[in-house]
């Protein structure tokens, strides 16, 4: 089962690559190594060149284990050089990540990055530099208030209806722009206590009708501990809805194992919101995964933070939104960027968020269009933004303007 058969082959089996061409961009045509085709033995062109340069004794099987690539992802910049040369700034950023957001990067991730110049958007998202140690006035380190709303560990209850519960704090990969900077890539682990008393909480809040349930990254624990997590939320009788919000299927695709949905089924209604920053990150194992998790019928939802220099124009936003409706997630929200220390690269104008959206609205179905929101500094949650369409409103009517700038009327009863 492949994600786009006209571009998608599969190589099955033990040994190395060879043969395959490297200097395509991610996602782009895939050559034949093999007519044998399984869901999980899925490597694209760019993935098998890379893999035979840098992993010379890993096998197909080991690079699509997900717990191989989390085995050798790169941490350090010594490992990052050995696939990269580096920038100044980079190696700058890079000797001084002490005590901060550490550096972690899939071999699947790196493989789209490898051969790319530093103002790449995707290494941009994975590889710091040094404006990441400059830390403006307005950027604090939990900038939403989140530990404030803390009432538990691992549980931040800030709306009435529903609970965020940080399950972990590793990730596959670390991005720089990150909210929780604060908090993830630290050691700081919940225990069995902890998680009891997250269930115990949340059992005694008869209010709480839906949990997320977020990190770090949830889908980076074991099946084990998913099934632990979910099964005791789930027997709350009062929790409607279960999320899980991941970056998994974008930075180690070859998580998404069928043993994995076959778990994640026992819990429906459950629902996935994914974390996409720019289309070339859709690729073949991406969607792959995507489309797995699509067929175990777990709507799947996208969040996009809106990056300086990344993604922050129209054109690449609707491809970004385009490509997740075919591979059949909804762009759900659109972020305007957190003040965490070291954001102002990442950071643009409220207007440019604004222009985006007046950008799409109109000119593609309205389910490419996420809601750009403000997570506001202070805790006060997020606020949806919209273009200026409202000319007017009073008692007896509103004028309002149309995407192509034409005026109209409807009557106020
Ligand atoms: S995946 Fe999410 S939690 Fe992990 S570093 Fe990226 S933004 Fe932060």
């Amino acid at each position: 089962m492949n994600a786009n058969k006209n571009e998608v082959s599969v190589f099955h089996g033990e040994g190395h690559l060879t043969g395959c061409s490297s200097d395509e961009e991610p996602g782009a045509k895939t050559m034949i190594f093999s007519q044998i085709e399984t869901p999980d033995q899925l490597v694209s062109n760019r993935n098998a060149e890379f893999m035979h340069r840098y992993f010379p004794l890993a096998t197909v099987d080991l690079w699509n284990d997900w717990k191989w690539q989390l085995r050798n992802s790169i941490t350090s910049i010594e490992g990052l050089r050995k696939i990269m040369p580096l920038s100044d700034k980079e190696i700058m950023a890079l000797n001084n990540l002490k005590g901060r957001l550490p550096l972690r990067i899939t071999p699947y991730y790196a493989s789209l990055i490898y051969k790319t110049k530093p103002s790449n958007p995707l290494r941009r998202i994975v590889v710091p530099v040094v404006e990441e140690l400059l830390q403006a006035p307005e950027e604090k380190f939990d900038p939403l208030h989140e530990q404030l709303s803390s009432p538990v560990k691992g549980i931040v209850h800030r709306y009435p209806d529903r609970v965020l519960f940080t399950v972990t704090q590793v990730c596959s990969a670390y991005c720089r722009y990150c909210t929780r900077s604060h908090s993830v890539g630290k050691l700081d682990k919940l225990g069995k206590n902890d998680f009891e008393k997250a269930f115990e909480y949340i059992r005694n809040h008869r209010e709480v009708r839906d949990v997320l349930i977020s990190g770090g990254d949830p889908l980076t624990m074991s099946d084990g501990m998913l099934d632990y997590i979910l099964s005791n939320l789930r027997a709350i009788p009062h929790v409607e809805i279960l999320r899980i919000g991941s970056r998994v299927p974008v930075v180690l695709p070859q998580r998404i194992t069928q043993n994995l949905i076959s778990i994640l089924r026992k819990y429906h209604p459950l629902y996935i919101s994914l974390h996409f920053t720019h289309p070339d990150e859709i690729t073949p194992e991406c969607s792959e995964a995507c489309i797995k998790l699509a067929d175990g019928g777990f709507p799947l939802g996208s969040q996009t933070v809106l990056l300086k220099g990344i993604n922050d124009d129209v054109e690449t936003m609707k491809k970004l939104f385009h490509k997740l409706l075919m591979i059949r997630v909804k762009p759900y929200y659109l972020y305007q960027c957190d003040l965490i220390p070291g954001s102002a690269q990442f950071r643009t104008s409220i207007n440019k968020g604004l222009e985006i959206i007046r950008g799409l609205r109109g000119f593609t179905s309205g389910y490419a269009i996420p809601h750009y929101v403000v997570d506001v500094p202070g805790g006060g949650g997020k606020i949806p933004l919209l273009p200026d369409y409202v000319v007017e409103h009073n008692n007896e009517k509103i004028v309002l303007r149309n995407y192509e700038g034409k005026i109209f009327e409807y009557p106020e009863i």
